[in-house]
């Protein structure tokens, strides 16, 4: 096993890193840019180095300064979180040739999975339903325009390197078609360096389901089950649950197993998310991603599995010691992820924390890299802490998540505290009867 992990990320998910790290006998090195100084991270790592001034592009996504970092440190391999560099595969090449380990998967399958349509491919290949859409890159806004007409309106169009919910247009008619193309290519080519886009018929009432995938260099892989990610505000999600209140034993296997299966034969390595819409009982592939979710704990806790152990222990070239049959689902739990952000407007909220007081009791957890008198810096993501809820069965996590969120006090900065307060309370969200579209056209409009 590692002696000696680099944390290249930030916020809640390095102190996550840091504390599985911790957990398996391992040092761990904190990277932090100018304005992360003080952040919880480095403050608990056994080393850290400042790598750059605040902006992410000189800091947490700078490859030399991390990798000189590294270096210095004697630190054996990178651990990339999620977001910055976690899904890029010259990083992780790079890494791989300065002699270290990246925790991750090969950097082909990051490669492959990065681009979406030849993701789609591949996984459909592999036996994996897609969503219906162009086949392949759409090269002229004409070929766009009869690309959508077989399909029928409404339709998406989407950048094969898109993610974190940019770089996607819904179009209604020809015309909105002609006007959406231009700009999604725009945009991706402004935010991806890569303008490449296709269409995906646009589903009307999915929910958004995904599979969580651990695999080992041996060729064992085993799933861990499904979330329910469809509540969801600007494609990002809010409210994660696991498992899916509308989903079977048996549908749980069979999707689960098809994918466990699937990436068998691709000699997938590490963590993975097989994302589905699932509409009328149908489940569609939209996207791989080839790294640590923001919503793993919801996985872990109703696994007892702790992901990023394994993670590390894969990457490490130990082999899984769980098989499929040792998995099971225990009761559900919930996540909700909580910005620094207006909880009815969503205008981000940095600036100091004056007082923190986070739940706790049986069956809570909460993931954050926030404390009394932090001060959150401008420049980054808003999310600020995850409150990860289990009960018994799914009435009783509602119920507890209701508790939780009544005990947690952050104040200082506005938090999306009070929206997740209402979003337990609501009678759709009681009953699971919600998907992809409830937030935004229905909760919150009234
Ligand atoms: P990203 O990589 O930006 O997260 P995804 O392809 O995973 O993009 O899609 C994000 C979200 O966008 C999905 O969870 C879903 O809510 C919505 N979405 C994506 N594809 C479709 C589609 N074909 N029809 C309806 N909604 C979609």
């Amino acid at each position: 096993m590692f002696k000696k992990v680099l944390i290249a990320n930030r916020g809640e998910i390095a102190l996550r890193i840091h504390r599985a790290c911790q957990d398996m006998g391992i040092k761990t090195v904190a990277v932090h840019s100018k304005a992360d100084a003080d952040a919880m991270h480095v403050r608990l790592a056994d080393e850290a180095v400042c790598i750059g001034p605040a902006s992410a592009t000189e800091s947490y996504l700078n490859i030399q300064s991390i990798l000189a970092a590294a270096e210095v440190t004697g630190a054996e391999a990178i651990h990339p979180g999620y977001g910055f560099l976690s899904e890029n595969a010259t990083f992780a090449r790079i890494v791989e040739e300065h002699g270290m380990v990246f925790i991750g998967p090969k950097p082909d399958h990051i490669t492959l999975m990065g681009d979406k349509i030849t993701g789609k491919k591949t996984v459909e290949e592999l036996g994996i339903p897609v969503v219906p859409g162009s086949n392949g890159a759409v090269e002229t806004t004409e070929d766009a325009v009869k690309a959508s007409n077989s399909m029928g309106y409404p339709v998406l169009i989407k950048a094969t390197a898109g993610g974190g919910g940019k770089g996607m247009h819904v179009a209604h008619n020809d015309a909105d078609v002609r006007d959406k193309y231009i700009l999604t290519r725009n945009e991706a080519r402004a935010n991806f360096g890569n303008d490449e886009v296709f269409i995906e018929k646009f589903l009307g009432h999915p929910r958004h389901i995904e599979v969580q995938i651990l695999a080992d260099d041996y060729g064992n892989v085993v799933h861990l089950g499904e979330r329910d990610c469809s509540v969801q505000r600007r494609h990002q999600k809010v409210w994660e649950e696991a498992p899916s209140p509308v989903i079977t034993e048996k549908q749980r296997h069979d999707i689960g197993m098809r994918c466990a299966n699937a990436m068998k034969k691709l000699g997938y390595r590490g963590l993975g998310t097989v994302e589905f819409l699932y509409e009328d009982g149908q489940f569609f592939f939209i996207e791989m991603n080839t790294r640590v979710q923001v919503e793993h704990p919801v996985t872990e806790t109703v696994t007892g599995i702790d992901l990023v152990r394994e993670q590390i222990r894969v990457a490490a070239g130990e082999a899984l010691n769980v098989t499929q049959d040792d998995i099971k689902i225990n009761g559900h739990a919930i996540e909700c992820r909580i910005n620094a952000e207006d909880s009815e407007t969503f205008i981000p909220s940095p600036g100091k924390i004056d007082f923190n007081h986070p739940p706790g009791g049986y069956g809570v957890r909460v993931d954050s890299a926030i404390y009394t008198g932090y001060r959150i810096p401008p420049h980054y993501d808003s999310l600020i802490a995850k409150l990860i809820v289990w009960g018994h069965d799914r009435h009783e996590c509602i119920i507890r998540t209701r508790r939780a969120l009544s005990e947690y006090i952050i104040s200082g900065v506005n938090t999306t505290i009070p929206l997740h307060k209402k979003i337990s309370r609501d009678e759709k969200m009681v009953k699971g009867d919600y998907t992809i579209h409830w937030l935004e056209r229905e909760f919150l409009k009234k």
